[in-house]
């Protein structure tokens, strides 16, 4: 747990990447470490502000090729996520998010363009845009139920030794080579929107545990009811 009992929650570039409901994954971590009386507080970074580095867990979502790019370019100038994960930090970062956290993604056209480098991933156009609902099972070691979301790219990414696989893919395309997503460190990388800590109340948790250790269980019957309706309706498509 931070030193000084307050946990905090930095949401990176609000004005450029936050498709699909991708800010609900703030109110989702907000609303579980509160209902346990974890205090938190929030900072929106827009893309004109430094990243602070004393945060305990940075999002970042999705967002159009364009200010996709104008993202990558200046998290790398400003250097400050690169600092609080070194640091310890978690993330989550979505989709192009998490296109950015890797050495390259395709831009508008295509064409390569360089990334953050802060996980051993590279990302490309893919032949044709995965749209849909997506289902995957989650890498055995992090114990976590079946993921679902919603999927809306073009990219294709590519895992790298440094990095786990963080899902296998059962419905969608995820990364394009039948796992979605990946993971390393405290780091999650997806292609899920939902938004995906709404959808998967249990990745909040993942998150929040890496940050502030055991957590209290929750009630989470109604969520659980929700998502076994939508598993069983996408599964049966
Ligand atoms: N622009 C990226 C792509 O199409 C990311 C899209 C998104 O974030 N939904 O692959």
């Amino acid at each position: 747990m931070p030193s000084d009992s307050v946990l905090r929650i930095v949401w990176i570039y609000p004005d450029l990447l936050s498709t699909y409901g991708d800010q609900g994954n703030v109110l989702v971590l907000e609303q579980r470490a509160r209902r346990r009386g974890i205090e938190t507080e929030t900072i929106h970074v827009r893309s004109s502000d430094p990243v602070p580095e004393s945060g305990d867990i940075y999002l970042i979502g999705g967002g159009e090729d364009r200010p996709q790019i104008l993202a990558a370019q200046r998290l790398r100038k400003d250097g400050g996520l690169q600092r609080a994960l070194a640091g310890g930090a978690s993330m989550l970062a979505v989709c192009a998010g998490y296109q950015i956290m890797g050495s390259t993604f395709g831009g508008e056209e295509g064409q390569p363009v360089d990334g953050i480098g802060l996980l051993d991933i590279a990302s490309a156009r893919g032949p044709a845009r995965a749209v849909g609902e997506l289902v995957a099972e989650v890498d055995a070691a992090l114990g976590l139920p079946t993921l679902t979301g919603f999927e809306n790219h073009m990219g294709v990414t590519r895992l790298g030794p440094g990095v786990r696989p963080l899902s296998r893919t059962v419905k969608g395309i995820g990364n394009g080579d039948g796992y979605e997503g990946c993971y390393a460190g405290h780091v999650v990388g997806t292609y899920l929107h939902g938004p995906a800590l709404a959808r998967n109340p249990a990745l909040a948790d993942l998150l929040l545990g890496w940050r502030v250790g055991q957590l209290a269980p929750l009630d989470d019957s109604r969520y659980e009811a929700l998502r076994q309706e939508r598993l069983a309706t996408v599964l049966a498509d």
